[in-house]
């Protein structure tokens, strides 16, 4: 059921900086500015940008540390990966961290974390780095045979860039050689006035925001889930599974505005609306509204109805959680903290990696901020690369971006799909999404970003290369492509050409 869209857009457009802006992938890559324009860290930055310290062997006696790390996330835990792949971890790097788990996979807590909890749901330490790129898992136990020390639940709170400390909020100063930030984002939330944080309203960033979710959902008849982006499409898939009546509310006239076409998007939706999820779209919300009891009975929107809810999932996007770190240098382009190519910021010894860092899209020239667990994973790599060595390459990252969902055992027809590249241009769709389909954006000739849905893994692979490449394709022979694969053979010919 969709709802008019001649419904104003009141709060939620208000925060539309958190919401998955119109065109482009604009939460993630930003193309408001070009490269060129900005005086980019590199040339502030000083030569030398590693410092040494002399530490006391693998005991952290004292408050100095070659390496710290804030923030124990994705790219903390493939930051320390290479640290270790380095020789350079033992007694050396330290890693700051909010949360009471070793770093791990973000990405599993609307997946296999959601899973009805009979269906075999995914559980740490199932999931922590560097699983997902088939790693090694590095559980707690990794990091104490490693020699790396762990702060857990002991989340920096302040830092002196001069004197090259940080104190954590348990009291405790550390003095730093080199310093990364990888504090990644925070949830946007919706104010408190309006019923943000009414018991039964959820956010969900870290595991304990994806517990507190679950324990709501064991209770749950009635689920609306805000946002039509692929949080909210991951949410809605993972209440399916539960058999609880869902409703999904948005702003946009379709899902996942930000990269789906509106032909794209409506094949999803009709799928999600077969198995019984309702859509309110081009909607606006006034208030959360609590029942009697206290918790959350119902969302209001602006047109004045209400849609009745004991549970509402709010994912409405995500800020750069930059903290203490407003003295660093922040990108008044993309939000984050700005960093060059080698995630160098302005600050001598100081390093943004993740979702945090505003860096140099070099293929797109332009600044971004890329909220993906595959920029994660390469800028932590990258950036203690260049640290410890000679390396001096400049990061060339090719957008990417990937959802699974109604995975979980018994699903009649579960989905995943990934896009490489830009989403600019014309567009070619082949495929009648049975269960394939497949998208091209062509701008002035070029092959300039390609979706597909359940491809085979060959398939996959051939993605990134044509986004790479970029090549002139022919439109109107795609265009009477009768099938993906027949369209994925014109495109990989195009390599040729
Ligand atoms: C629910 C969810 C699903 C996602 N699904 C996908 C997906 O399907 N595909 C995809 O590509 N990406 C996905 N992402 C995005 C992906 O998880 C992020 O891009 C990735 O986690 C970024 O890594 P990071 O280390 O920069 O940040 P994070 O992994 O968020 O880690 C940052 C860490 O820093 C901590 N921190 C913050 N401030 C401080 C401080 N002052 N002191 C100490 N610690 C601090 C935080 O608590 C957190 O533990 C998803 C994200 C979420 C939340």
């Amino acid at each position: 059921m969709s709802s008019s869209s001649s419904v104003r857009r009141g709060i939620m457009s208000s925060i539309s900086n958190a919401i998955p802006l119109k065109n482009g992938l604009s939460l993630w890559c930003p193309r408001s500015t070009s490269v060129n324009q900005i005086s980019g860290p590199s040339s502030i930055v000083s030569t030398s940008s590693r410092r040494r310290f002399t530490v006391s062997a693998s005991s952290f006696a004292n408050e100095n540390r070659e390496f710290v790390i804030v923030g124990g996330g994705n790219a903390a835990g493939y930051a320390a990966r290479t640290f270790v792949e380095h020789g350079l971890a033992d007694g050396r790097l330290c890693i700051v961290s909010k949360e009471a788990y070793a770093p791990y996979e973000r990405p599993a807590l609307t997946k296999g974390y959601l899973f009805p909890l009979d269906k075999k749901p995914a559980r740490l330490p199932g999931f922590h780095t560097c699983v997902g790129s088939g790693g090694e898992r590095q559980t707690p136990d990794w990091y104490k045979e490693k020699g790396i020390e762990m702060l857990y639940e002991d989340p920096m709170e302040g830092i002196d860039i001069e004197k090259q400390t940080v104190r954590t909020n348990s009291g405790k100063l550390l003095k730093y050689g080199s310093l990364i930030i990888a504090t990644g984002c925070t949830a946007s939330r919706f104010p408190d006035k309006i019923g943000g944080n009414l018991p039964g309203v959820h956010y969900i960033r870290d595991v304990a925001d994806a517990n507190s979710l679950i324990s709501s959902l064991e209770k749950a008849k009635k689920v609306v889930v805000v946002g039509g982006g692929y949080i909210g499409m991951e949410v809605a898939a993972a209440a399916v599974g539960w058999k609880l009546d869902t409703t999904i509310i948005f702003p946009e006239d379709h899902l996942m505005t930000r990269l789906f076409t509106p032909s794209l998007a409506q094949k999803y939706e009709q799928l999600y609306q077969d198995y019984g999820v309702r859509f309110v779209k081009g909607a606006s919300i006034k208030n959360l509204e609590a029942g009697s009891d206290g918790r959350v009975a119902g969302v209001k929107l602006e047109n004045g109805s209400t849609i009745e809810a004991d549970t509402v999932v709010v994912g409405i996007g995500a800020k750069p959680a930059i903290g203490p770190f407003e003295r660093v240098g922040l990108s008044s382009a993309v939000g984050g903290i700005q960093v060059d190519g080698q995630f160098r910021t302005s600050v001598p010894g100081i390093f943004a990696i993740g979702d945090v860092a505003a860096f140099p899209l070099k293929i797109y020239n332009r600044i971004a901020r890329v909220e993906h667990v595959d920029h994660a994973r390469r800028s932590a790599h990258h950036c203690v690369k260049s640290l410890v060595t000679a390396h001096t390459a400049t990061y060339d990252y090719l957008p990417y971006f990937y959802s699974r969902v109604f995975e979980y055992e018994g699903s009649q027809r579960k989905v995943w799909w990934q896009f490489f590249g830009d989403n600019v241009g014309e567009t070619v769709e082949v495929g009648n999404f049975d269960p394939k389909v497949a998208t091209f954006w062509i701008d002035s000739g070029k092959l300039k970003g390609v979706f597909l849905e359940s491809g085979s893994p060959e398939e996959f692979q051939l993605l990134p290369k044509l986004a790479r490449s970029q090549p002139s394709i022919d439109k109107a022979k795609l265009e009477k492509a009768s099938s993906v694969e027949e369209a994925l053979e014109i495109a990989k010919a195009s390599l040729q050409g």
